[in-house]
């Protein structure tokens, strides 16, 4: 299920309500949509961004004026899409997945949104891929959507890379609402957000799952 329907039930939201505000705010065209629906529909998981999330990804872009943008963790390219428009002309996503198929399916969605020249899809794992992409930075945003347990070097990543002013994005840094527990993926994560507030002038926006957001000092 997509992080925002994961709150549906919960206290002051319900399904009904989430339907109505992205109808009204988050509409999707055809190929956003299909990005979207990728995931449930071809057996994997579906763990995409909700809709008011890739809007807000998209939002954040545009008011910092983003140019080259990282993303880690590409799943279907539902949040790749958005990211990608958010940019002029000229700018550039690099997006990071280490299973063969959510590339795949990735590389489809993302040409059918018309953005193949606009993105690169990287098949590897992340702490892999991200030296070979140092030569194009620095970046104006990084944004964190993989695994958990890695926060921690992805945002020690991110703040050598991003350029002053440049945004830290990082989803479900609630971590599914265990944060304050003791495995070494909380630790990590927990790492990520003290890391992060060192470096970056930051905030964890209350989305479902928590969206870190972090401007280079
Ligand atoms: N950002 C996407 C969702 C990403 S889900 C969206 O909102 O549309 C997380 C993805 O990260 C999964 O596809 C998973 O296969 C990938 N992933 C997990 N660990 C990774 C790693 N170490 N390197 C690269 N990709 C990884
Ligand atoms: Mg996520």
């Amino acid at each position: 299920m997509a992080d925002n329907l994961s709150r549906a039930g919960q206290r002051y939201v319900d399904a009904d309500l989430l339907a109505y505000v992205e109808r009204v705010h988050a509409s999707q065209d055809t190929a956003l949509q299909a990005a979207f629906d990728a995931p449930g529909l071809r057996d994997m998981p579906a763990i995409q961004v909700g809709k008011s999330e890739g809007k807000l990804l998209g939002m954040l872009l545009r008011l910092a004026g983003a140019r080259k943008v990282v993303e880690i963790g590409t799943l279907a390219g539902y949040s790749a899409i958005h990211l990608a428009r958010a940019l002029p002309a000229e700018g550039h996503v690099w997006t990071i997945e280490y299973d063969p198929k959510h590339h795949a399916i990735a590389k489809e969605n993302i040409d059918l949104a018309g953005l193949t020249t606009r993105v690169t899809c990287l098949l590897g794992s992340a702490l892999d891929v991200l030296p070979t992409l140092v030569s194009s930075g620095p970046f104006d945003a990084v944004f964190i959507d993989a695994d958990k347990g890695n926060y921690d070097r992805y945002g020690e990543w991110s703040a050598a890379h991003l350029r002053t002013g440049g945004l830290l994005l990082g989803d479900n840094a609630h971590f599914f609402g265990r944060l304050m527990e003791d495995s070494e993926d909380a630790q990590a994560m927990r790492r990520f957000h003290e890391n992060a507030a060192r470096a970056f002038d930051t905030v964890c926006i209350p989305t479902p799952d928590g969206l870190l957001l972090g401007i280079k000092r």
